[in-house]
């Protein structure tokens, strides 16, 4: 394979000159879907795209894309991320996936000329679903034609501006989203931050995903008898705090018994009547729950579940418990995990194998087309936050295995689909 290189000021600047769309305090970024700064980031990368020599449009949802034509027609090898952020976030979780995609497109055409099999970049509109509640990856969802009309003018931010109303000021029309649909990708690599601590503790500046975990979150919700704090013996009691508190020791102690990479988290929990000296009557929580594998993460929603109702039933308690977010784990796709190995260790490159515990577009976009993830170190395992940092060399070390993939699979060709 011929050596591809990637310049690493590029690479800093353009993640310097995004970052300015939208900047926050000293490090952050603040750019929620169809704001004015994400508008202005979309123009930025539109202008780049067409100054690297791809043709560029945006789709009915905001995406932008940048195409360069294969010398023979078919599904199109696609790179990227999205260019939305937390409130705030800061430079890297997402839009280093799309500067990724640039810059490799840009190093290789500049180097190799025009490609066999059409590859583009696209920067994906929404990911993170915080402006809107309830949109997560809506970029990718109306890729995938997923979009139902009655969420445009249902959903809405904190000032009840709809994702309608959003993008009609914006200069978009929801009512064309269903044109946005694609069922034309041959493979999806998407580059991003880890957002984890794993890289960065075994001292590695990249990993290969073997796929995205899957997830279950329940609202779990015990109910006893609210009654005095201090006329109520112990043994007469029925306390929805104390099966609460039972219930959640013991998944969270299940999942850490059973070692990496289960992982349980109670993030929220409510109490009724939230009282210093009354009994609750009532215990609200949330559970969130993922495993990449498939067999151990029904394993452990089984054992869960078990405690919601055992101890419940020891303390006189009522319980139940409502699923309000299943999702399956997404198998990276084999061939391109191999061909992703392969660049890095012919670059010289150490790497991880790991899965993603977070949800990616990519999670999305795996229904569609065969999909990879590239994942490059995080500081201190930070993300969703102005502090989040991946050092230039790291990124470089990243896209370097992004463009010798594109290169093995648009420029040589080397899928079959
Ligand atoms: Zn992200």
């Amino acid at each position: 394979m011929p050596r591809i290189v990637i310049d690493p000021a590029l690479v800093e600047r353009y993640v310097f000159e995004l970052a300015e769309h939208g900047a926050y305090a000293a490090t952050g970024v603040w750019r929620p879907a169809y704001s004015p700064a994400w508008q202005a980031a979309q123009r930025q990368l539109a202008a780049w795209f067409a100054q690297a020599g791809l043709s560029v449009r945006y789709d009915a949802a905001g995406n932008v894309w940048g195409r360069l034509a294969g010398q023979r027609g078919g599904p199109a090898i696609v790179t990227g991320s999205h260019i939305d952020t937390q409130q705030p976030g800061g430079r890297y979780d997402g839009a280093l996936g799309v500067v990724a995609g640039l810059v490799a497109l840009q190093a290789i055409f500049a180097q190799h000329g025009p490609p066999r099999r059409p590859i583009e970049v696209v920067s994906l509109c929404e990911e993170e679903g915080c402006r809107f509640p309830g949109t997560n990856f809506w970029a990718s969802r109306a890729i995938l034609g997923l979009i139902d009309p009655a969420e445009y003018e249902t959903l809405c931010d904190e000032d009840g501006i709809s994702i309608g109303a959003a993008m009609r000021g914006a200069g978009l029309n929801p009512e064309q989203l269903g044109t946005a649909r694609r069922d034309d990708l041959a493979a999806f690599l998407e580059l991003h931050i880890e957002q984890g601590p794993v890289l960065e503790h075994a001292g590695l500046p990249v990993g290969i995903v073997t796929g995205v975990t899957g997830l279950r979150q329940y609202v779990v919700e015990v109910r006893g008898s609210a009654n005095h704090a201090g006329a109520f013996p112990m043994d007469l009691r029925r306390d929805a705090m104390a099966g609460a508190a039972a219930m959640i020791g013991e998944v969270i102690a299940a999942a850490a018994a059973l070692g990496r990479p289960a992982v349980t988290t109670v993030g929220r929990i409510l109490a009724k009547p939230n009282y210093p000296a009354i009994i609750p009557e009532r215990v609200t929580f949330t559970v969130d729950v993922r495993h990449p594998e498939a067999q151990a993460l029904a394993a452990l929603f089984a054992r869960h579940e078990a405690s919601f109702a055992r101890i419940a039933a020891e303390c006189g308690l009522e319980v139940d418990w409502q699923i309000t977010l299943d999702q399956p784990p997404s198998p990276a796709d084999p061939a391109l995990v191999e061909l992703l190995e392969q660049a890095a260790s012919a670059r010289g490159t150490p790497f991880a194998r790991l899965h993603s515990g977070a949800g990616h577009d990519s999670l999305m976009l795996a229904r569609i087309a065969p999909m990879a993830m590239i994942f490059v170190q995080s500081k201190d395992g930070r993300s969703h936050t102005p502090a989040e940092f991946t050092a230039i060399d790291h990124a470089v070390a990243g896209i370097e295995i992004l463009a010798d993939a594109l290169y093995a699979l648009a420029w040589s060709d080397q899928m079959t689909r």
